[in-house]
C-alpha cells in the first residue's frame, strides 16, 4: 500500500478484493485452491511454498507443486474416508508439514478443520471435540497417547489418523487407527477434483482464546480469504518474494489466517518453526533464511526485550524490513525497543477470532504511533460507541465496533446462536474491546470492557497502567485488574513479574508505586502492587486478567483449559 486514503478512498471487496482471486471454474470458491494451486496454474509452482524447521533443526523444503501434489493426495484421502461437505476434521499436531499438508486437503474435500493447540490436555480437547462433533481426528502418536482416555468418549468420532514423523514415537499403530503415510502413499489423486465449495461454505471452526470465559466455537467461510490475502498486502507489506516467519501456532487463528492463508495467497515463502519461544532460536531463523517480513505477539516481543540486546548483535538480522504484532495491545515500550534493536517500528495491528482477518493496523507506508492499533483496512468501517450504540466523535472511551458485512466475519458461534445475536447492536458488530478514536483517525485499545476498571469517577484501561508498569528496568510483564472497593468502587491493583537481577522488596513496590504515579496521573496510578513468579497467561500468550481477579477474590477461576502452564 503506497498511501493509506488512496487505497481506502471508494474501496469495494467485490470489484477491488474478490476479483483479485482465481475462484473455481462454475464460480465456487476454496481457500485451498487460493492458496496454492492458483499459482502453481500461473506458472511459479517450482516456487517455495514452505521451508519447515523441525525442532531438532531438521529442514524440508516444499515447492508450491509440491503443496499442491499433496493436498490433492490428501483430498483423495478424505474422499476415500467419506468426508463430507462440512465435516469437522480435528488436527492436533506440532507445526509440522503433515498439519498443514492435511488442513489443506481437508479444505479441498470441502470439510471444515478443527486446529488444536498441541500444548492442549485431554479436557479441553475432549470438550472442543464434543462440542463441534468431530468425524475425524488427525494427530501424532504422542498426543494421541496424552489424550487417549477421552477418545471413547467422543461419540461423533470415526477415525484417527496418525502422523508418526520420521518415526519419531517407535510405536506401533494402535488398533483401529490409521496410518497418514500409508494413506498418502495409497491415495490416487490423479483424478482428484477440488470440492466445489461456495464463497459461504464454511471452512475453519477455531475456539477463541478464552481470555475472558469460556472458549466460543467461531465458525469462518471460505470467502475470509479476500481479506486474509489483501490484508497479507496492506498490513504486513507482502510481496512475491518475501521470505515471512509468523511465530503464532495454528492452533489460534493467526496461526491459519496468517500462518497459512495470508502468506500462501499472495505466493510468499513461508517459513514454518517447530519448535517454540526462544530469542536465540527466532534470531538464528531469521539470520540463516533471511527472512524479511515478520508477524509476531506482544507476548514475544517482551520475552525479547527481556532477553536483551545481546542476542540481536550476535545476529545478522539484516534481511529483516518489516515486523509486525498482534493479540494484545503492543505497550509503546515495545515500539520503542523494536526502534532501537531493529531500527524499524514494530506494527500492531487488532483483530480478533470473530473478525477471521486483520481489520485495524499500522500500516508500512504510515507513521506509527506508538501505543495506537493504527486505522481500518480499507473497506472495513469502524467506531466508537456510547452507551446507547451510537458512534462518537474523536477523543473519547467507548465501546469498539464494526459495520457487518466484511468478508472474514464470523457466520456463527457454533450451537450459541444467542450469543452470537448479542453481539450486533444497532447495526454495529460489538467487539467487546473498548477504544478511542483520535483526530487522524487512529484508533487507541482502552481494554477488553470485561477489564475497564471504574476507579473514584475515573475509567482506567488495565493497557495503560501496564505499558506504564514495564517501562520501569525491573518489570517484565504487567497484568492490572480493579479490585472492589468501597469507596472507590474499584481501585486499580497490579501483578508485575520482575526481570533478571531485580528481586522484590517493599522499596522496589513503593519506587513502582511512584514511577507510575508519575508517568499516569495518581488518579490511576496503581494503588497495590504484588509480584508473581509467572504471569498467568492463554496458551495463546495473553494475561489472563479475569484469573489475576479471580485468584485476588477467591473467587472460582473458571474454565481454565486455555492457562499456560507454569
Ligand atoms: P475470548 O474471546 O475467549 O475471551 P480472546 O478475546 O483473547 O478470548 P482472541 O479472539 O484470540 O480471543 O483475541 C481477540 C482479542 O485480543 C481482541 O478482542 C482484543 O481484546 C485482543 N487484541 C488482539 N489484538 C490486539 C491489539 N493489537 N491490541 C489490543 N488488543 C488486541
Ligand atoms: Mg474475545
Amino acid at each position: 500500500m503506497v498511501d493509506y486514503d488512496s487505497a481506502r478512498d471508494g474501496f469495494d471487496w467485490y470489484r477491488d478484493g474478490f476479483s483479485q482471486l482465481d475462484w473455481l471454474p462454475g464460480g465456487g470458491l476454496n481457500n485451498a485452491y487460493e492458496a496454492i494451486d492458483r499459482h502453481v496454474a500461473h506458472g511459479h509452482g517450482d516456487k517455495l511454498a514452505m521451508i519447515w524447521v523441525g525442532k531438532n533443526g531438521e529442514e524440508e523444503r516444499y515447492t508450491y507443486s509440491d503443496m499442491k501434489e499433496q493436498s490433492d493426495r490428501f483430498g483423495a484421502v478424505d474422499e476415500w474416508l467419506g468426508i463430507e461437505r462440512a465435516d469437522k476434521v480435528f488436527i492436533f499436531m506440532d507445526r509440522l508439514p503433515e498439519l498443514y499438508i492435511a488442513a489443506l486437503g481437508v479444505l479441498k474435500a470441502g470439510g471444515v478443520i478443527g486446529p488444536l493447540f498441541s500444548a492442549f490436555g485431554p479436557d479441553p480437547v475432549l470438550d472442543r471435540m464434543v462440542d463441534a462433533g468431530a468425524r475425524f481426528l488427525i494427530t501424532t502418536p504422542e498426543l494421541r497417547n496424552k489424550i487417549a482416555e477421552i477418545l471413547p468418549k467422543v461419540e461423533t468420532l470415526e477415525k484417527v489418523i496418525i502422523a508418526d514423523k520420521d518415526g519419531r514415537s517407535g510405536e506401533p499403530l494402535a488398533e483401529g487407527d490409521l496410518d497418514y503415510y500409508t494413506l498418502m502413499s495409497e491415495a490416487d489423486s490423479s483424478g482428484f477434483q477440488i470440492a466445489d465449495t461456495s464463497q459461504y461454505d464454511y471452512s475453519i471452526m477455531h475456539y477463541t482464546s478464552g481470555s475472558t470465559g469460556k472458549p466460543k466455537g467461531v465458525l469462518h467461510r471460505h470467502q475470509a480469504v479476500v481479506q486474509q490475502y489483501m490484508t497479507g498486502k496492506w498490513c504486513l507489506d507482502l510481496n512475491f518474494d518475501d521470505m515471512f516467519f509468523c511465530t503464532a501456532d495454528p492452533g489460534w487463528v493467526t496461526g491459519t489466517s496468517y500462518g497459512m492463508m495470508a502468506p500462501w495467497t499472495n505466493g510468499v515463502t513461508n517459513l514454518i518453526y517447530e519448535g517454540g519461544f526462544g530469542a536465540n532460536a527466532y534470531y538464528d531463523l531469521i539470520d540463516k533464511y533471511k527472512v524479511t517480513v515478520w508477524y509476531t505477539a506482544p507476548t514475544a516481543v517482551r520475552l525479547l526485550m527481556r532477553a536483551g540486546s545481546g542476542p540481536v548483535e550476535s545476529h545478522d538480522l539484516s534481511s529483516l524490513r518489516f515486523i509486525a504484532s498482534v493479540g494484545e495491545p503492543l505497550n509503546p515500550e515495545a515500539v520503542v525497543w523494536g526502534n532501537e534493536q531493529f531500527n524499524m517500528a514494530i506494527h500492531d495491528n487488532w483483530w480478533q477470532t470473530e473478525t477471521g482477518a486483520i481489520m485495524c493496523s499500522n500500516y508500512a507506508s504510515m507513521e506509527v504511533r506508538a501505543g495506537s492499533m493504527g486505522r481500518p483496512v480499507p473497506g472495513i468501517e469502524m467506531a466508537v460507541l456510547d452507551e446507547d450504540y451510537n458512534p462518537m466523535p474523536p477523543g473519547q472511551a467507548g465501546i469498539l465496533a464494526v459495520r457487518p458485512g466484511w468478508p472474514a466475519m464470523m457466520h456463527a458461534y457454533w450451537r450459541q446462536d444467542e450469543m452470537y445475536a448479542s453481539r450486533f447492536k444497532k447495526g454495529w458488530y460489538i467487539t467487546g474491546d473498548q477504544a478511542s478514536l483520535d483526530e487522524d483517525g487512529y484508533f487507541w485499545f482502552q481494554g477488553r470492557a470485561d477489564d475497564v476498571i471504574n476507579t473514584a469517577g475515573h475509567l482506567v484501561g488495565p493497557f495503560e497502567v501496564e505499558s506504564a508498569l514495564i517501562e520501569h528496568a525491573a518489570v517484565a510483564e504487567a497484568g492490572v485488574i480493579g479490585k472492589p472497593d468501597p469507596i472507590a468502587m474499584e481501585v486499580v491493583k497490579a501483578f508485575v513479574t520482575l526481570n533478571p537481577d531485580y528481586e522484590w522488596s517493599t522499596d522496589l513496590r513503593r519506587e513502582l508505586m511512584q514511577f507510575t504515579g508519575e508517568r499516569l496521573s495518581p488518579a490511576i496510578a496503581p494503588r497495590e502492587i504484588d509480584v508473581l513468579d509467572v504471569m498467568p497467561k492463554t496458551r495463546s500468550g495473553k494475561i489472563m486478567r479475569r484469573l489475576l481477579k479471580a485468584r485476588e477474590l477467591g473467587l472460582p477461576e473458571g474454565d481454565i483449559s486455555t492457562l499456560e502452564d507454569d
